[in-house]
């Protein structure tokens, strides 16, 4: 039976690294890879692009009112998949999250979902909450903070007079490399960062 997977991590966790690996380790044993890509605006774009400068480009992108299980049961009938692959998966809807489990369950094909956790606020994005809840397989893909800690926290950065300035409120989403930059942090970083920062925004 075909299971539906979970791949999280912070920010700078490698996921699309481990994508990139995934897709080709599928390629060369000649298995047909269908990516996908949630997107609710028109920055998202199709590109899915590694720091190391590697990329591949998704097959869709979909809006959050797109029946999934229909869009691949549409794209079944002229195609072979053998399995799905799902780039930034926090912005799913949980209802996408469920109609790709039925296409897990209908169609027996794996899919694997690649996410972040959190938002830059530390509050879980609504797809990934209901990737956890339903999911078969679980994985963290781990980052590092700069002080050799686990990384589990998303640091909004916002430039500001040229300089990156942390963030610790604003709207769930804000792109990474177009609205903000990210990087990745343990706990007791973050909450020290936040602790600096609000004084300083006390201070002003
Ligand atoms: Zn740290």
């Amino acid at each position: 039976m075909a299971k539906l997977y979970f791949k999280y991590g912070a920010m700078k966790s490698g996921k699309t690294t481990d994508i990139i690996k995934t897709y080709y380790n599928y390629k060369e044993k000649g298995m047909n890879v269908l990516i996908m890509k949630p997107g609710d605006d028109k920055k998202a774009g199709s590109n899915i692009q590694s720091r190391s400068g590697a990329e591949l480009n998704a097959d869709y992108v979909v809006l959050l009112n797109i029946d999934v299980y229909q869009l691949i049961t549409y794209h079944l009938i002229d195609n072979n998949v053998d399995v799905i692959i799902v780039d930034e998966a926090q912005f799913l809807t949980p209802k996408q999250v469920d109609e790709l489990s039925e296409v897990v369950d209908q169609f027996d094909i794996p899919v694997l979902c690649y996410g972040l956790r959190a938002d830059a606020f530390s509050n879980m994005f609504p797809g990934s909450q209901r990737l956890f809840e339903i999911s078969d397989k679980i994985e963290e893909l781990k980052a590092i903070c700069k002080c050799g800690k686990k990384a589990t926290f998303n640091l909004r950065l916002n430039k500001i007079d040229g300089e990156l300035i942390p963030v610790f409120e604003g709207e769930q989403v804000s792109i990474d490399g177009i609205d903000a930059e990210y990087d990745s942090v343990c706990r007791p970083c973050y909450k020290k960062l936040r602790r600096e920062y609000g004084k300083k925004k006390q201070e002003e």
